[in-house]
């Protein structure tokens, strides 16, 4: 009798997005999986421990997405850009590193637009905005990065053939798009704005990528100002099913994926 495949996550502060996702899909596509967050504090022997119980894939989350990377086998060479791995895939014990997350930033603009020739300011050049900067740069938007701490701005821009800008500096009416992916907004983060709200329009899409709150103060202003907004939980839902799809070689069931993301709302 075939034993059931095991799946999870490794982070410090564990939660249960995941697992609500990766199951509702296993459950609708009949596949006898499971998926478990183990809250981890030393990633090495987390990894050790997905080669010694044979878990065929691990997501990785804060703060291990660089600190994984030299326990792997090998590294996708999109990961390796984005020097980042937030998903791991075990086959028979050879573990590779992949990145999902620039997928996710991708597809979610893309439920909403097309974005070639697109302009897009992105807020932020921590981990999360170096992989959805990469995304929309592949997918041919044009990009501005700020960020607080300016000379990481100039390495992602160098990185992703963008510019680097001062905030106060970008003219918001040559920008269609603005993503904030900076931790601004989270809970127990920060509950300032990522930017005046006041400089949105109707004419603009604003993106968070934070997911927690759904509704971040800054989406809540973008939305009284006419703008078109997109809550983190549209990338959480596309980088999970782009993992769904390493793991199992099988295209994600999104609708049910994206069902169970709600259910918990
Ligand atoms: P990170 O690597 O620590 O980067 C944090 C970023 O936020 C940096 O650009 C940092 O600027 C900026 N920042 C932090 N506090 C700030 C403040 N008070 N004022 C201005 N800028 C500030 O974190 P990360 O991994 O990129 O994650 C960022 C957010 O994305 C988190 O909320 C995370 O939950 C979310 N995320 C969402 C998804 C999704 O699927 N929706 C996926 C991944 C991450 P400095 O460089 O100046 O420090």
């Amino acid at each position: 009798m075939a034993l059931p495949i095991l799946c999870g996550s490794f982070s410090l502060h564990p939660v249960s997005t995941g697992a609500a996702m990766h199951n509702a899909g296993y459950r609708a596509l009949g596949l006898d999986w499971h998926y478990v967050p183990f809250a981890v504090t030393n990633i090495a022997e987390a990894v050790d421990a997905m080669r010694t119980l044979g878990l065929r894939g691990a997501g990785i989350s804060y703060p291990f997405k660089e600190s994984v990377m030299p326990l792997l086998d090998a590294i996708d060479d999109d990961a390796a850009t984005m020097g980042a791995v937030n998903t791991i895939v075990n086959t028979d014990g050879h573990l590779v590193g992949y990145n999902t997350d620039w997928i996710g930033g991708a597809r979610a603009l893309q439920e909403a637009t097309t974005l070639r020739n697109k302009r897009v300011l992105v807020l932020g050049a921590g981990g999360a905005a170096r992989a959805v900067a990469t995304g929309l740069s592949r997918e041919g938007a044009v990009l501005t990065i700020v960020n607080r701490t300016y000379e990481k701005a100039q390495a992602l821009a160098s990185a992703v053939h963008a510019r680097a800008a001062y905030l106060d500096a970008v003219d918001l009416d040559a920008i269609d798009i603005v993503v904030n992916a900076t931790s601004v907004g989270m809970s127990g983060v920060s509950d300032a704005l990522p930017l005046d709200p006041s400089r949105l329009s109707a004419n603009h899409i604003a993106m968070d990528i934070v997911y927690k709150p759904l509704r971040t103060p800054w989406l809540l202003a973008a939305s009284a100002r006419g703008a078109t907004i997109i809550g983190g939980e549209r990338m959480l839902l596309h980088q999970a099913a782009a993992q769904f799809a390493l793991y199992t070689r099988r295209e994600a069931p999104l609708a049910a994926m994206a069902a169970a993301l709600t259910s918990l709302q």
